[in-house]
């Protein structure tokens, strides 16, 4: 089985493992020492698997637990997370070491240690927070460039990473570090787009591929069934770019700055105000893909300033019904450095 080998240095107590480290990690015929972990909290509760604060000898942890039924989950998010150079970038999140143990009644249970984000995931920080333009643009920019680089194929050296999608970007699929910078996490679904094993029409998971992910934010292409299987690359990537399209509207729909002398109006789930909190594959089908619909924008972003042009026209290039047509990772990292670099003050008081 692809995951036996993975193992962590006993002992080993650095701050954060480098690509290198567990590359040599995985290696090691040591086993972590389980005795010394323990669960304190349920943090998260996902699709795959339970998420725990806890700690490691003192080192406090985020543990995320998959029962066997969600073997194959565990052992594609660890392929993602053991990839080369991906634990070197500052927005994905840290991954420290994964394995297996047996539960009381002998069923096996896999696990996956990392370093624990204090504010959880986006979703959550922004439906306890508003942010100011600074905050959100950072927050989102980060997201992005976590996207852009794990779109990317990279060489260096002899270190090769293949591009990578995502295939289930949400605001819960983002943490928050202490500084409010955000990370890329959840990977169980991730697929390698280049390299030897890249996904391919015609493939015995094509269905898989083509309907994965949290029907919230499924791309009309993937809810209307019209996935471009002949350039899978490009198609996957542009399945992510429109969920971080609806991303967006999350974050800056807490954004104080964009709502002068108004209250911010509470956090709302893309498309939750029409669907409500389960939204089903066909209540989606009908609202994104047949009646192209999309969220809207508050009453408040009216206003023509320099700012909300830009920011209304990102999320709209990257929810573009044609996924061709919308934005590269890329360039909506750009396009949030821009934003980033407009003072709210100019931007919204100047330009109106
Ligand atoms: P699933 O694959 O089941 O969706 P996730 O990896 O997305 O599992 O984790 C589920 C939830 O647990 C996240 O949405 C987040 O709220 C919380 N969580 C996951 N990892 C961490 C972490 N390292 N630190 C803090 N909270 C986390
Ligand atoms: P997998 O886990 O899918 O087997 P690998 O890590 O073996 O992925 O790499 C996938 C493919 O990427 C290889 O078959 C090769 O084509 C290419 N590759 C790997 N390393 C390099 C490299 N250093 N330079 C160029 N291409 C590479
Ligand atoms: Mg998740
Ligand atoms: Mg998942």
């Amino acid at each position: 089985a692809l995951f036996l080998g993975y193992r962590m240095i006993k002992g080993k107590q650095k701050h954060s493992l480098s690509a290198l480290d567990v590359m040599e990690a995985a290696n090691t015929e040591s086993t972590v020492d389980l005795d010394n972990l323990k669960l304190l909290e349920l943090i998260g509760r996902g699709r795959y698997g339970a998420v725990f604060r806890g700690s490691l000898n003192e080192r406090c942890v985020a543990v995320k637990l998959f029962s066997s039924s969600n073997r194959q989950n565990f052992a594609n998010e660890c392929s993602i997370y053991y990839l080369p150079l991906l634990q070197q970038h500052d927005n994905i999140a840290r991954f420290l070491t994964a394995d297996e143990r047996t539960t009381a009644d002998g069923q096996p249970e896999f696990l996956i240690l990392m370093e624990y984000y204090p504010h959880g995931c986006l979703s959550r920080y922004l439906s306890l927070h508003s942010v100011d333009w600074l905050t959100c643009c950072r927050m989102t920019h980060g997201v992005t460039r976590g996207l852009a680089f794990l779109h990317t194929e990279l060489y260096r050296g002899d270190q090769y990473k293949p591009a990578v999608a995502h295939r289930d970007v949400t605001s819960r699929n983002v943490l928050v570090r202490a500084d409010l910078s955000c990370v890329l996490a959840d990977f169980g679904l991730s697929m390698k787009l280049t390299g030897n094993r890249p996904c391919r029409p015609g493939d015995d998971d094509t269905m898989a591929i083509s309907e994965v992910g949290t029907v919230r934010y499924m791309a009309p292409e993937v809810l209307g069934g019209a996935l471009n299987l002949r350039d899978c690359e490009s198609a996957l990537k542009q399945v992510d770019v429109y969920a971080l399209g609806l991303l967006y509207w999350e974050s800056f729909r807490r954004c104080s700055d964009l709502f002068p002398g108004e209250t911010v109006p509470e956090y709302q789930l893309a498309f939750q105000a029409e669907l409500g909190n389960h939204p089903s594959f066909e209540e989606m089908q009908i609202l994104v893909a047949r009646e192209k619909y999309r969220p809207r924008f508050p009453e408040a972003w009216k206003e023509n300033s320099l700012a909300l042009r830009s920011l209304k026209e990102t999320m709209e290039d990257c929810w573009d019904q044609d996924a061709e047509a919308r934005l590269t990772a890329q360039c909506a990292e750009e396009r949030l450095s821009e934003l980033t670099l407009l003072s709210t003050h100019t931007a919204i008081q100047n330009h109106r």
